[in-house]
């Protein structure tokens, strides 16, 4: 029996202290995409289970193994593994004057019901865009550019792009063929998953983490030798754009992706950790039919989890996040200054200052609870205080103490202390 104390397996909390990264993240995404002309789109985290199966594929090991879908009142229904489909059946929605030209992001959680383990997760979040303008090198380059400095503003300075094409969706079928004569006469040696993809969708084969199946796909042609010119040029300015933006990137020439969408240019991202490799991303271009028309585009997704792992790693790792906003710590001595203390720190709040106070206890215990909770200041005032109209306000870090006017100015007095010990 499962502890009910604990989040189902391949999910988490995400508490304090790791909290602040991911609202960092967050924070420097939105910003990235709106200074890329991108808006933020949230769809339903569950849609009816055809809106990916129609466009991710039926064979492709998300949908046949990894969808948490279930029939509710008729219909068929699924928790999001991806976020692509749900923007395309947005798009689909709102019809194609208004969809032309879209560029949305999106962030938040998927769901993929995978063996957990380190870097897998069942519920894991990821940020992307889908950019339905006019399909041409020059957009799948700025794409991957943005995907490229949003990495970069994460923290992840250090990437390798694998880029790739899957050509036109025309030539999808000559592909699939000519791999299929290629691998024919090693059939026998590849394992019995790949056996069958071979039949069933091909292009798997070139997935596969089996060790004996890897050394066979090494030596197969690279998937262009089966387009046409169009395509490997469409592929050359893809590449030729991202060197001009000065974006390193290799040529992986058997890389074909997870999902059967693609068509032109694709891409993964790997992120470099000490002696080895870990996949933060992907993306390119597709065409997805939906709603009686087919409907082109081009995006990324950028697996969150992975990239805060790498950030985390990294010595500077603290560095990511914005300086803490200091703490005042309202201590009062007696009801009347407990109460005096509550309105006050309603006031201070209002003004930008984060507050607390203790609900009771001695002033040494109060004193304690705010050294305990890291305050940079405390406001401590009595009855004497109150008669006074005064507050003594302590410097935690010197100790050093002077009583000020508690009134209209004290919220500045406090701003101005602040603004002083913050650089
Ligand atoms: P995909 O949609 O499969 O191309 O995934 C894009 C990125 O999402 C990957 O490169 C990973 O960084 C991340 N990702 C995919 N599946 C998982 C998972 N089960 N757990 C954690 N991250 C994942």
């Amino acid at each position: 029996m499962a502890s009910l104390l604990q989040p189902i397996q391949g999910m988490s909390d995400i508490a304090a202290p790791e909290v602040a990264y991911w609202q960092r993240m967050e924070a420097v995404a939105r910003d990235v995409m709106e200074r890329h002309g991108f808006s933020e789109l949230r769809t339903p985290v569950m849609e009816y289970e055809e809106v990916f199966t129609r466009s991710i594929g039926d064979t492709t090991d998300v949908v046949q193994k990894e969808m948490y879908s279930f029939e509710r009142s008729h219909h068929r229904l699924c928790l999001r593994p991806e976020g692509t489909a749900g923007v395309m059946r947005h798009a689909a929605g709102i019809g194609p004057i208004e969809a032309a030209g879209g560029r949305w992001y999106y962030i938040g959680p998927m769901f993929r019901c995978e063996r957990p383990q380190a870097g897998r997760k069942r519920q894991f979040h990821q940020c992307g865009v889908e950019c339905l303008e006019e399909p041409s090198p020059l957009v799948d380059a700025e794409i991957l550019s943005l995907q490229v400095d949003l990495l970069r503003a994460w923290g992840i300075p250090d990437c390798e792009v694998h880029l790739n094409t899957r050509g036109a969706g025309g030539e999808h079928a000559a592909v699939a063929a000519g791999l299929r004569a290629a691998l024919a006469e090693r059939e026998g040696d590849l394992c019995e998953d790949c056996r069958r993809r071979i039949h069933e969708n091909v292009l798997r084969v070139l997935d596969c983490k089996n060790e004996g199946c890897r050394a066979i796909v090494s030596g197969l042609p690279p998937v262009t030798s089966f387009m046409g010119p169009e395509s490997v040029a469409y592929l050359e300015a893809v590449e030729a754009h991202l060197r001009a933006m000065g974006i390193p990137f290799v040529r992986d020439p058997l890389l074909v992706r997870g999902l059967d969408y693609y068509e032109h240019t694709i891409w993964e991202i790997a992120g470099r950790r000490a002696g080895s490799q870990t996949a933060l991303a992907g993306g390119g271009r597709y065409r997805i039919a939906l709603g009686g028309r087919d409907w082109a585009g081009v995006g990324f997704a950028i697996g969150m989890e992975r990239v805060l792992q790498l950030l985390l790693e990294s010595p500077d790792a603290a560095s990511f996040l914005p300086p803490r906003r200091p703490l005042v710590w309202l201590v009062g001595l007696g009801d009347a200054a407990q109460s005096a203390n509550l309105a006050l720190m309603r006031t201070l709040r209002a003004a930008g200052l984060a507050c607390r106070m203790a609900s009771g206890g001695s002033m040494k215990s109060q004193m304690r609870a705010a050294n305990k909770a890291g305050a940079a200041w405390t406001l401590l005032r009595g009855d004497d205080e109150l008669a006074a109209g005064t507050i003594l306000l302590k410097d935690m870090a010197s100790g050093e103490q002077r009583a000020v006017p508690a009134d209209d100015t004290l919220p500045a007095t406090l701003l101005d202390a602040v603004s002083v010990a913050r650089p």
